[in-house]
């Protein structure tokens, strides 16, 4: 937590810069940190061994150790010994209530069965009032020996009052106890579907517990609504949770306005963490509050909501991804828009009058194109600085691939979506579509930017876990051998880069973090290890020993 409260004023910056002189208000208030090294991600100093910064947190100098000692003789020095400085991590994709949240719900994440989750929710629901709802997420059925879709039949038998409510693994889907259902209002029963959606039926017409993408609004409609101090709670246990894995920043996919209200007073009141570049959820009034009040930043520097997220389509688990043709393994089935073409070109014409950033969700080749030809729309004469972004882009018809840098729309990637979705992506999509997916080496080599995240609570919020899947492309046991499509793979330099200057970049930051550089802010993780010198195989076990926010630490591993 800071203690200090901290504010720097743009003019008093702009005009320090332009005189080309950085001078603190007194020489104590400096702090050298000095390190065996200090990775900068600025080409130009790649590599040094000290680093100055003010109490404001903003980098004075880098360079030599004894020579920046001598020339801040009075300053603080903070000496990370045999340590690795990096620039601080931004996951440039995830889900910071959901993260909190998913901390307050019945973890159901690796279940080998549907026995095992039945028995995590006994052991969860001790804890829980009579009556009150049980939720959680994490469940996968691909896990389970039998690889189908639970019903609320298997929930019944355990909990035959108390609602349950358990959401997958990608979101995408949620399965339902019959005591759920019956307190949604409308009739489930018939073969209505809603839009954008699905409600899994038996052969009468019953639902059977599973419902899909817009489907699952039914039940979160019925559920009681959540009150502000646990939508805080949330968002407090996210955000310590980042900075906890080495993260000094994230850009949270997918804010309601609500939720911006309570970052705000978390903002007001410094206690936010880290920095949180807020995409407002395209679903609700949010886009008309940024057209109305225009681009916001709170003034510690913390907050910002610029940006706008959508979503075009579904998740490839559940086959709601939208493909051009039928998926490989389920003839007849090409997945779901959830927004159409012409809807989705509104949108975005709209967002573009009035400067705002628009991110949008595609994940099938299909989502992916339409995304494309709806930015292209609404920038006919191109423009180098949009920094307009497809979230995921996890799979493209190979004539796509270019379209990413031609429109210089930034690849928001996850790499360790791919290592999750491997083992049943290609039999999803088959053998020739596969070579547009997860292609993170054709997007970098064709010069789109690569932003990289986690989708976190969905996947792990560690960024080790990415910075290893990005550099190896196989599980935690090193299979399969050589990394799946390993032609894809990014080296370690690269995959930090996606976690630094090109997240950083994705949130119109790169002035302000993502390197390690004189005026920027003393954003940085300390490591144990040095990640550009270790194999791609050690990533995943790099040590997180502190992490500082404008020079302040927010994070320091307990000692053993
Ligand atoms: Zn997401």
């Amino acid at each position: 937590m800071r203690n200090t409260v901290k504010r720097w004023s743009m003019t008093a910056v702009a005009a320090a810069v332009l005189a080309g002189v950085w001078l603190p208000a007194s020489a104590s208030d400096v702090t050298v940190l000095t390190a065996a090294r200090i990775h900068t991600m600025d080409t130009a100093q790649p590599r040094v061994q000290a680093m100055a910064f003010d109490d404001t947190g903003r980098i004075l100098a880098l360079g030599d150790a004894a020579e920046l000692r001598s020339r801040y003789p009075q300053a603080a020095h903070l000496d990370a010994g045999d340590g690795t400085v990096i620039p601080g991590l931004i996951d440039a994709h995830g889900h910071v209530a959901g993260l909190g949240l998913a901390q307050m719900r019945a973890q159901l994440a690796d279940t080998a069965s549907k026995d095992e989750i039945v028995q995590r929710l006994r052991e969860f629901a001790r804890e829980l009032p009579p009556g009150a709802w049980l939720l959680g997420r994490g469940w996968d059925q691909n896990d389970w020996p039998e690889q189908r879709f639970p019903t609320a039949a298997d929930l019944d038998a355990a909990f035959p009052d108390r609602p349950v409510w358990l959401e997958r693994i990608d979101g995408h889907a949620g399965w339902a106890n019959s005591a759920a259902m019956e307190v949604v209002e409308r009739d489930l029963t018939g073969d209505w579907q809603p839009d954008g959606g699905r409600i899994e039926r038996d052969a009468q017409g019953q639902p059977t517990g599973v419902f899909i993408d817009s489907a699952a609004a039914l039940i979160d409609s019925a559920m009681p609504a959540m009150d502000a101090d646990t939508a805080e709670r949330a968002l407090e246990l996210g955000m310590r949770s980042a900075v906890e894995h080495g993260l000094t920043g994230v850009h949270d996919a997918g804010v309601t306005l609500s939720q911006l209200r309570g970052y705000q007073a978390l903002a007001d009141r410094n206690e936010m963490p880290l920095r949180i570049y807020a995409l407002a959820a395209g679903d609700g009034d949010a886009l008309e509050w940024i057209c109305e009040n225009g681009l916001y930043a709170h003034d510690d520097g913390r907050l910002q909501m610029r940006a706008l997220k959508l979503y075009v389509d579904g998740a490839l688990g559940s086959r709601g991804a939208a493909m051009i043709q039928d998926y490989h393994d389920d003839a007849g089935n090409r997945g779901l828009l959830l927004t159409e073409p012409a809807a989705l070109a509104g949108i975005v014409e709209r967002a573009q009058g009035c400067g705002v950033q628009v991110a949008t969700h595609a994940i099938g080749d299909r989502g992916n194109r339409v995304v494309l030809d709806a930015y292209a729309q609404a920038w006919p004469e191109g423009s180098t600085d949009h920094r307009w972004r497809i979230e995921h882009a996890q799979i493209l018809a190979p004539q796509d691939l270019p379209r990413l840098a031609e429109l210089n729309v930034i690849a928001s990637m996850q790499p360790t979506h791919a290592t999750s979705d491997m083992p049943w992506a290609e039999e999803r999509v088959g053998p020739e579509r596969i070579v547009g997916a997860y292609a993170w080496r054709q997007l970098r080599d064709s010069g789109a930017r690569l932003a990289l995240g986690s989708d976190f609570p969905v996947e792990s919020v560690d960024p080790r876990l990415g910075l290893f899947a990005a550099a190896t492309r196989t599980d935690a046991e090193g299979m399969p051998a050589g990394g799946w499509l390993p032609q894809e793979k990014l080296t370690a330099f690269e995959a930090l880069r996606g976690f630094t200057l090109d997240a950083a970049y994705a949130g119109f930051a790169e002035d302000e973090v993502g390197s390690l550089e004189v005026g920027k802010r003393a954003d940085f993780v300390l490591l144990a290890q040095d990640p550009l010198a270790i194999s791609e195989q050690q990533l995943r076990d790099l040590t997180v020993l502190a992490t500082y926010v404008d020079g302040d630490e927010v994070y320091r591993a307990p000692r053993d």
